[in-house]
Parts: structure tokens; C-alpha cells; sequence
């Protein structure tokens, strides 16, 4: 059961304001590729075609369905086969193993060729139901809509809290203003998906890198449902460890709290040095202090762990970045109809 998706519109006003926009036919209907990376999704992978496919008919427009097997080890490439053999609009790109849902994006939008992209997760937490109102922001002349969830049913207190903390802490610290509860659930332009793939970095942040690329776009509220089948693939570590990756890809924050921490630290110490010395004069020096000294060294311990950790954590980034490995491989492609009609021919997996 789908919840009633709530909608936000922009008033009539604010898009006749908006500088950039420039509205298309009420009637103007772009040819459609949805991308979906999916790994382990045999529960789910069938029933996300049938109802993106029922939406995408009553749309009417020229679809494909770019589905990623991201190196799953269940049946999933075995049914995607499967539906590709019965509907010519599947198109499946199968990796050479499992890279992880940022880099399976990126090679579901590399693969694409419709005039519009919509990013939709395999486990139908996205509704596909929405996407008609996102054609409608496209109308508009937006070329990015984005899904900000309202509500994430099925998912627990820790997952949500973390998550609101999270958006908050990067949205304080990043350069880039990278909008609240927003997934990767959007539509885009063909213009937006080229730029975005000349951002090649292995360290992908893709909320971030969406973010980056900018264009006119607005939001859409939807109430996310819970997962169809299966688990989430997402432990707490994967998701501390996309969260490192957002920081240290969008701010080198951390690095100048690390030298503020260093500066500030090296000031009280002299401070505290001259109290000893006016303590010793003063008072003399019986042989005591062992607690103090043993706290102050084990803290610059610390602090020096802290800021040598940080600095690695940057270094190795950069230590992956410069290898200049692809991002990924693709162990075979089937082309959608779509794909083999439009010339566009997919990029090489640079
Ligand atoms: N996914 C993927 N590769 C991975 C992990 C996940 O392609 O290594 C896909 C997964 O099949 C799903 C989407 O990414 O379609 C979102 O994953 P998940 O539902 O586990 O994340 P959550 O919705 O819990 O954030
Ligand atoms: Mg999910």
C-alpha cells in the first residue's frame, strides 16, 4: 500500500519569477530513462518493472528502463535477463562486481540516452507513482526536481536521527548548499546528467555532487515507503563511511578545526607553562603534579592522534583520486530500444 504522496508546488508566482526558467508545452512529453542500481534485489526487482512500466504507459512518452546489477549475488541479473528478453524498453548494464550504489548510479546515468533522467531506487522506496508530477516541474522549466522525503516510514529511530543530524552537520560545513532529506529519488535533464558525468572522482558523494552541479531546480515532498522486500544494504558503518565521504569530499573543515584545535591548544599549554614557572617561583617545586602531567600529556596524545587521523583521511583520498582507475567495469550491456534508436552511445567507462 502506497502512502498518498504529499506534493509541493511552487506558487504560479515564484516560477514566473524564477530568472532562469523557461517553461515548456503543457503537452511537451521528453523520452524518459529511469536508472535503478539494484544489488540483491531478486524480492524486489520484478514488481519495481511492473509498476514503473504501468506508470511510464499512461505517460505515454518514449521510456527506457536502465536497470544496474551492481554485482549482486542472488538471482536479480538472472531476472533482469528475463525481463529484458520479454520488453524491449529494459536495458541492463551489468557490472563486473559489486561497486556500490554511488558508482552503480553513475553507470546507470552514463548508460542512459532519454531527454529526461529519473533516479529511482530498485526497492520501490521511491514511489514511481510521482513521476508524472515530475514531468510537470520539467514543464515548468526546471531541470532538476528533486524528492525531499517528509517521512521515511519502515525505517528506524536511529536510521532517522542519524540521517536528520547528518544533513544538518554537512549542510553547516559544506561549501556547496546541499539541500535537507533529499535522496537521490530526482528527476534530471539531459544537460544535467552530461556535466554531472565529467565529475569523475572515485570518492563519489553523489547528494553532494547533484548539489554541485547546480541548474534551476526545486523540490518535491513525498512520504518514502518502506522497502519492499529484503534488507536495507546499508549497515551503520556504510553509512558512517558515506557520511566521511561527504565531509571530506565537499569541505577541508575538518582540517582547519584540526589546526585551530593544534593553535588553541599550544596557547593554553604556554598559558598553563607560566602559571608552573610563577608556581615554582612562588611556592617552590615539591616533587608533585603526576596526575596533571599525565592527563596533559595523554590529551596532546589524543589531540595529535585526532588531527594525524584527519590529515590521513585526506591523504588517502587524494591517494585514491590520483591512481585514476576507472570508476567502473562493465561486465556486459543490453541495450533498450530506446538506446539502440537515439544514437547516443554510452561513454566509455572512463
Ligand atoms: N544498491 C546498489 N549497490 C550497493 C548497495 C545498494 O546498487 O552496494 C542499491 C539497492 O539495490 C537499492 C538502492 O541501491 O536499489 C538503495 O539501497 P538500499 O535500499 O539498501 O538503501 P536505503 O534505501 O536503505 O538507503
Ligand atoms: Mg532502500
Amino acid at each position: 500500500m502506497i502512502a498518498e504522496p504529499q506534493i509541493c508546488q511552487p506558487s504560479p508566482a515564484a516560477v514566473a519569477e524564477h530568472p532562469r526558467l523557461s517553461p515548456r508545452a503543457d503537452d511537451a512529453l521528453p523520452s524518459i530513462s529511469i536508472v535503478a542500481p539494484a544489488y540483491n534485489e531478486q524480492e524486489a526487482i520484478a514488481e519495481f518493472h511492473r509498476r514503473v512500466s504501468e506508470v511510464l504507459r499512461a505517460i505515454g512518452a518514449p521510456y527506457e528502463l536502465v536497470l544496474v546489477n551492481d554485482g549482486s549475488t542472488d538471482h536479480t541479473l538472472a531476472l533482469m535477463h528475463a525481463l529484458q528478453a520479454d520488453d524491449a524498453q529494459v536495458m541492463v548494464v551489468d557490472l563486473s562486481r559489486n561497486f556500490g550504489k554511488e558508482i552503480a548510479l553513475s553507470a546507470g546515468l552514463d548508460h542512459s540516452s532519454g531527454e529526461v533522467v529519473i533516479v529511482l531506487d530498485a526497492d520501490l522506496q521511491d514511489p514511481p507513482e510521482l513521476i508524472p508530477e515530475m514531468l510537470r516541474g520539467w514543464r515548468e522549466g526546471y531541470d532538476v526536481i528533486y524528492g525531499v522525503r517528509s517521512h521515511r516510514d519502515g525505517e528506524s529511530w536511529l536510521k532517522k536521527a542519524t540521517a536528520h543530524l547528518f544533513y544538518r552537520l554537512i549542510g553547516s560545513v559544506s561549501r556547496v548548499e546541499i539541500p535537507r532529506d533529499t535522496g537521490d529519488f530526482r528527476l534530471m535533464t539531459r544537460r544535467v546528467v552530461r556535466e554531472l558525468s565529467r565529475l569523475r572522482e572515485e570518492h563519489r558523494f553523489m547528494k553532494g555532487l547533484f548539489a554541485w552541479v547546480g541548474f534551476p531546480s526545486r523540490p518535491l515532498v513525498y512520504r518514502r515507503s518502506p522497502r519492499l522486500a529484503g534488507s536495507t544494504k546499508w549497515s551503520y558503518w556504510k553509512l558512517w563511511n558515506l557520511a566521511l565521504e561527504g565531509i571530506t569530499s565537499f569541505t577541508i573543515g575538518p582540517l582547519k578545526i584540526a589546526s585551530y584545535l593544534g593553535l588553541s591548544v599550544a596557547f593554553l599549554s604556554l598559558l598553563y607553562a607560566a602559571f608552573v614557572i610563577w608556581k615554582t617561583l612562588m611556592y617552590g617545586d615539591p616533587v608533585r603534579g603526576y596526575p596533571s602531567l599525565l592527563v596533559v600529556v595523554l590529551f596532546l596524545g589524543g589531540v595529535q592522534l585526532i588531527s594525524v587521523g584527519v590529515l590521513g583521511e585526506y591523504i588517502g583520498r587524494i591517494f585514491n583520486e590520483v591512481k585514476g582507475r576507472p570508476l567502473y567495469l562493465v561486465n556486459r550491456i543490453i541495450p533498450s530500444q530506446l538506446h539502440t534508436k537515439t544514437s547516443a552511445s554510452p561513454p566509455e567507462a572512463r
